[in-house]
């Protein structure tokens, strides 16, 4: 039954007790406290029984990409009390939707895009946690502010009133060289580190995938996004 199923043949606790094994082992491989990294669980693709199942095994906090198919999966987990992440492509018709039923937002990667999330975040409602998404592998990716603009983005988002600037994100380019992989990592942790510098007090590095989450605990990540090994390839 698709429910119960993790990635390959395994179940989905044990593809969970596997994920967070391979957590706790970059991070004492690394230096680094127990605990210190946070698994955001990302579902898009899947259904919103698979999200229950996955909450049943005590994981809160869940990423999304796409808003028309997350909206019905956060309608029927409303009782759950879950945390939802948003990851994906942001559009100025989608800002109105994520400012109101999401937490975070991890990809802010323009002025306009920051600026209508703060506008639109309900009063009723926390700040909006936002990270910057940052393109740290240059002409091989689209996705994200270029870091030569990323100190004017950062000191426009975190003077926008219904967002609170919590970090950078990254997606780079997949590579199964580890070296290439810690290189984009580190290029976002040095960023971050500049920002606060600069006098911002940014405390989120949302980066690390399925194929690399070692290589950015390594280099400081505090939140890995994780999809396929936790539920398997993607169902479309
Ligand atoms: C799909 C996605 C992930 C998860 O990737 P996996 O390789 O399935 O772990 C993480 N971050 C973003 C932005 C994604 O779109």
């Amino acid at each position: 039954m698709a429910i119960a199923a993790g990635a390959g043949s395994r179940t989905l606790e044990q593809c969970f007790e596997a994920v967070r094994a391979r957590i706790g082992a970059a991070e004492r491989a690394a230096g680094r406290s127990p605990g210190s990294v946070r698994l955001l669980a990302v579902t898009k693709t899947h259904s919103a029984a698979l999200v229950r199942a996955a909450a049943m095994l005590g994981q809160r906090a869940f990423g999304e990409n796409y808003l028309q198919e997350a909206l019905p999966k956060l309608d029927a987990l409303a009782a759950l009390g879950l945390q939802w992440h948003f990851i994906g492509a942001l559009q100025a018709n989608k800002t109105r939707a994520v400012a109101e039923h999401f937490a975070w937002v991890h990809t802010v990667d323009r002025d306009r895009i920051a600026r209508r999330l703060s506008e639109q975040r309900p009063a009723t409602q926390a700040p909006l946690e936002v990270c910057i998404e940052v393109n740290v592998s240059g002409e091989a990716s689209k996705a994200g502010v270029e870091p030569a603009a990323l100190d004017a983005l950062s000191d426009y988002v975190a003077g926008l009133p219904r967002l609170k600037l919590r970090g950078l994100m990254t997606l780079p380019e997949p590579s199964t060289d580890t070296a290439l992989q810690r290189a984009g990592f580190r290029r976002l942790a040095d960023l971050l580190a500049r920002q606060n510098a600069r006098g911002h007090t940014l405390d989120t590095l949302s980066m690390g995938t399925t194929g690399d989450l070692e290589a950015a605990i390594h280099e400081g990540a505090t939140i890995v996004r994780v999809g396929t090994a936790l539920f398997g390839p993607r169902v479309r």
